[in-house]
């Protein structure tokens, strides 16, 4: 009998990373070569898409990029990492989002967000593609596109019975509590559940109790992503730890999206909570070993000759 694939829905962002290799810093006005370029698939939306799709689930992908050249490089991208790009829609006179990075020899850097085509995506967009979500096992969410489409799509998960994953990041201040509590996973890293509760988080008891406060306040599960200290998970069966895999870190780029995909793909597969945090984890390590984001993520084969 053949397995059913997980299925995973993300309503989120795509964005490119332009990033350039400086060996200083221009100032105003000045004009200088620099030794190098790159362009990288970015925006947490896609990042944690394509971490579940690599690891073997179905991905129906919710987001909007612009009628650019770099929007046609997103859609091929996802068509060849098997990310189902049929709700991916392309905006009219704007720009696909962008970070464009410059990078100095001290790995110092200056960022600039373009939102583009990311601000452009509608709670009308989640109703047209409610047909392939309400199929999902889990809806991935992030803070990357306009929060009244995250919103609507965390009301969607509720009226149709599909759980949802908010990982509330980028961090903003200003985040309904209402709103959060419609998810049925809160994902945030240290920094954002500091911002989320109004708590201090400098210590592993601050965390906890930060995390506490979220389930008090009406949320299901809450895992707080701790860096190379792993994770912690509170639900109403308690709080648990989940231990970091020991790795030579070499790049940390994406790497809570990495997690978050890869927690999607095997809750999905319903391996049970547990089992899927500690593959969330180990997977989320091996991406830090690598450069980059989506490029630093494994395939399942290669995950499962890791992890063997
Ligand atoms: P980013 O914004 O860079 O994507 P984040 O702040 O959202 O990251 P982190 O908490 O830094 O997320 O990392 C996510 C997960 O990645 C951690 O829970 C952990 O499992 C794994 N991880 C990150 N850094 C390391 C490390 N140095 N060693 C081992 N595991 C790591």
């Amino acid at each position: 009998m053949s397995q059913q694939r997980p299925r995973i829905g993300v309503v989120g962002s795509s964005n490119v990373d332009v990033v350039t290799y400086v060996e200083r810093m221009p100032a105003w006005g000045e004009t200088i070569a620099a030794p190098r370029f790159e362009m990288n698939f970015g925006g947490k939306g896609a990042n944690q898409a394509v971490a579940a799709a690599k690891l073997g689930a179905d991905v129906v992908m919710v987001s909007k990029v612009g009628d650019d050249a770099l929007g046609a490089n997103v859609l091929a991208n996802f068509a060849a990492l098997g990310v189902d790009a049929r709700h991916v829609g392309r905006v009219a006179d704007q720009s696909t989002g962008t970070a464009t990075i410059l990078v100095n020899p001290a790995g110092e850097n200056f960022i600039l967000i373009v939102k583009g085509a990311n601000g452009d995506l509608t709670p009308a967009d989640v109703e047209a593609a409610a047909a392939d979500l309400a199929t999902c096992d889990l809806i991935l969410l992030q803070l990357e596109v306009p929060l009244e489409t995250v919103t609507a799509a965390l009301e969607f998960g509720r009226r149709r019975g599909v759980k949802t994953v908010l990982n509330p990041a980028p961090a903003v201040t200003t985040l309904d509590r209402a709103m959060v509590r419609l998810a049925s996973f809160v994902a945030p890293n240290e920094t954002e559940l500091a911002i989320l509760t109004g708590l201090p988080v400098g210590s592993e008891d601050e965390v906890a109790r930060a995390a506490q406060r979220l389930l008090a306040d009406g949320v299901e599960t809450v895992i707080v992503t701790l860096g190379a200290r792993g994770a912690l998970v509170a639900s109403p069966a308690g709080l648990r730890r989940v231990p970091p895999a020991k790795v030579e870190a070499v790049d940390t780029t994406g790497a809570g999206d990495a997690f978050l995909g890869a927690f999607a793909r095997y809750y999905a597969g319903r391996v049970g909570l547990d089992a899927a945090l500690e593959k969330a984890t180990r997977y989320a390590a091996d991406s830090v070993t690598k450069r980059g984001a989506q490029k630093s993520y494994a395939t399942e084969a290669e995950f499962e000759r890791l992890v063997r």
